[in-house]
């Protein structure tokens, strides 16, 4: 008789982790007003201008500037802050792919550095090797909801005379040493994607403290208009990249009640680690007292195949999916550099001097390869998503007890 749902066994569990996006009818009313308000664009009514100034103050920032997404947010971010053709940025390869494209976007050049094994963030050693004299920025990603080691790199950006850019698209409510996510750099952009903790299904925020820079990205995000300029006054190549009224009403429904949320998965999270410590083949990131708020976009487990019969982590990974906790995923199982569109400079008519070769350091991304971040894609990784952590005790308990049972059942991995 086996044992493992994967070879014919009864499931851990058949009721699904919690469902995302999470409504109720506050959302429904919030948009159902704004639809009956005629108001529908941010000019004519208030719920993006609110959303713009709440999201802002709950991450302790001074200037937010609401866009349609967390690219353009990271593309505005970047010009904002002086970033631009040539310009070379420093960002880890263990990311979503719109971290690297955002800055192809603007004919900047990104430059991969390794990750942290124990934390998946930006290595600041790794990254510092790879200054050089064309080094304009460090993009550091704050990886599932865990802020990088911003000490380090805003020292290490002193030092060089760089700028610093944030990829908070999944750092809402998380701070280091104190200090909220969006505040650490010098610029920031957030992500309110289908997938993202706070969602209005797409969306995104520039937050920064710097008026300079802050100004620059509300032109960019508004055709290039001025605060005091006309209308039909334009100052600047900017684009149209702001948010809708019905977006703005749902996300700041969907803020007021994040708080509560992010309480949930932190003290499901912080259960669920501890655990799991005392499972052998099942590691769980380093716990760093400077991390004072991990917003818990994903809560990462290393998965050692030698404490399962050397099963490969995708056939854990089906047997987990087989108990029935469905929503453990793989992960980027691509570094950013080892993606199609940066291995072969697929970059089309959008960065024309880096794209005919007039600029002869582009680096050669077939040739990048860094361990960290390399085993985390291809070994190492599994994502337990937001989602699931805002379920119940049980929900955290069965998924320890699955990946137990998997273990001591390893041999019925074998295919
Ligand atoms: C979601 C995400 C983005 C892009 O945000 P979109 O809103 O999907 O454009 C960028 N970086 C990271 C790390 C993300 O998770």
């Amino acid at each position: 008789m086996a044992h493992l749902a994967i070879a014919g066994g009864e499931p851990i569990r058949r009721t699904p982790f919690p469902r995302w996006p999470f409504w109720n009818k506050e959302e429904v009313e919030a948009v159902q007003a704004v639809v009956e308000s005629g108001r529908w664009g941010a000019q004519q009514g208030g719920e993006v201008r609110h959303f713009e100034a709440e999201f802002a103050a709950y991450q302790e920032a001074v200037h937010g500037i609401a866009v349609t997404n967390g690219t353009v947010a990271l593309k505005l971010a970047l010009t904002a802050a002086g970033v631009g053709l040539g310009d070379e940025v420093i960002m880890p390869g263990y990311t979503f792919v719109a971290t690297a494209t955002a800055a192809l976007e603007i004919g900047a050049v990104p430059v991969f550095a390794d990750i942290d094994p124990h934390t998946y963030t930006l290595d600041p050693a790794s990254a510092e090797a790879c200054i050089t004299s064309r080094t304009r920025a460090l993009l550091p990603v704050h990886l599932g909801g865990r802020p990088a080691d911003m000490e380090a790199i805003m020292a290490l950006a002193q030092r060089h005379n760089l700028v610093v850019i944030e990829d908070a698209a999944q750092a809402w409510g998380a701070s280091w040493q104190g200090r909220m996510a969006g505040t650490l750099g010098h610029v920031a952009g957030f992500s309110f994607q289908s997938s993202k903790n706070i969602t209005a299904g797409e969306g995104g925020m520039i937050l920064s403290n710097d008026a300079a820079i802050g100004e620059m990205a509300r032109s960019l995000s508004n055709c290039g208009r001025q605060p005091d300029g006309l209308w039909y006054a334009h100052y600047v190549l900017g684009g149209n990249y702001r948010l809708s009224e019905l977006h703005g009403a749902i996300l700041r429904v969907q803020l007021r009640r994040y708080p509560e949320q992010l309480a949930r998965r932190q003290a499901n999270a912080a259960y669920l680690e501890q655990a799991l410590s005392e499972v052998p083949g099942i590691t769980t990131l380093r716990q760093d007292a400077r991390v004072t708020s991990n917003a818990y976009h994903v809560l990462f487990l290393q998965y050692h195949a030698e404490a399962f019969g050397g099963a490969a982590r995708e056939r854990f990974l089906a047997a987990m999916h087989a108990e029935g906790i469905d929503g453990m995923h793989l992960g980027y199982s691509l570094p950013v550099y080892r993606q199609p569109v940066l291995r072969a400079k697929n970059f089309g008519l959008a960065t024309p001097p880096l794209f005919s070769g007039a600029y002869p350091q582009m680096p050669d991304y077939s040739r990048v390869a860094w361990p960290a971040t390399d085993r985390a894609c291809d070994a190492e990784a599994l994502w337990v998503r937001q989602n699931m952590l805002l379920g119940e005790r049980q929900d955290m308990d069965d998924i320890v007890a699955a990946i137990v049972k998997i273990q001591s059942h390893c041999d019925e991995l074998q295919e």
